[in-house]
Formats: C-alpha cells, structure tokens, sequence
C-alpha cells in the first residue's frame, strides 16, 4: 500500500488541516513555505495523468476550502502537481501542493 494510502488508513500520522469523505488535507513532512500542505483524493490514483475529470472536479471545491481553512485564500497561493519522472513525482498517489502564506517566487528556468 502506497504511502499517502497508509495515510488516509491512519497507519501513518499526520496533521490534518480539513477531511472529508473524498479528499484530505495535511501538512507537508517537509515544508517548502510557510504554508504547506498536501491535498489527496483518498482513492488511489497514480498521478493527475491517471485521474478522472470528475474527481478533479471535487476537488477544485476541496481546494478552495482548504485555502480558506489555511487564511490563504485571499493572500494567494500555488498549486502544484508533479506527474511521473520529469515531473519529479516521488510519491506515487496524485497530491496537489499548496503552497503560500508567503511570496512564493515566480516559475524561473
Ligand atoms: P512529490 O515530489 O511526489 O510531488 O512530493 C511528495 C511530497 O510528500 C514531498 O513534499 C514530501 O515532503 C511529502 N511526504 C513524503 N512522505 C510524507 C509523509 O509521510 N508525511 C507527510 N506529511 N508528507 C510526506
Ligand atoms: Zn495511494
């Protein structure tokens, strides 16, 4: 079982910002910014590429209250998901990072 699924389990703890009965919020073990959290369907999909639009769907509503949660959502934030290797996916169960609470920098090559 993949490790985010141990996660939605329970067999792994983490600190929960908002859950429901899809999707789950935590902060990130590694936090990039002030403000960092992973946002998961429960279900297991290997990465955005593999996910149904539907699901995206929920989730875009998940995220927006997730934003409000963390006072964030009218500072701004990025959201990010990292697809496969060039992507730089390392766990492999679709999570959107969402990063804030500070200036997050621009997108530089
Ligand atoms: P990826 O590179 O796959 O997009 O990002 C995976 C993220 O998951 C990383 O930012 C990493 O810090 C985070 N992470 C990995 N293992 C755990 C864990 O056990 N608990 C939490 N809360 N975050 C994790
Ligand atoms: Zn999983």
């Amino acid at each position: 079982m993949c490790i985010f699924c141990q996660i939605v389990e329970g067999k792994i703890p983490n600190k929960t910002v908002l859950e429901d009965e899809n999707f789950l919020c935590f902060h990130d073990i590694n936090p990039t910014r002030k403000v960092h959290v992973l946002i998961i369907p429960k279900e297991h999909y290997k990465s955005f590429q593999e996910t149904p639009s539907n699901i995206m769907c929920d989730l875009t509503a998940f995220a927006q209250k997730c934003a409000k949660e963390l006072n964030i959502d009218e500072s701004g934030y990025r959201l990010i998901t990292n697809i496969g290797d060039d992507g730089g996916q390392e766990v492999h169960h679709l999570h959107f990072h969402m990063i804030g609470g500070e200036p997050v920098g621009r997108l530089v090559r």
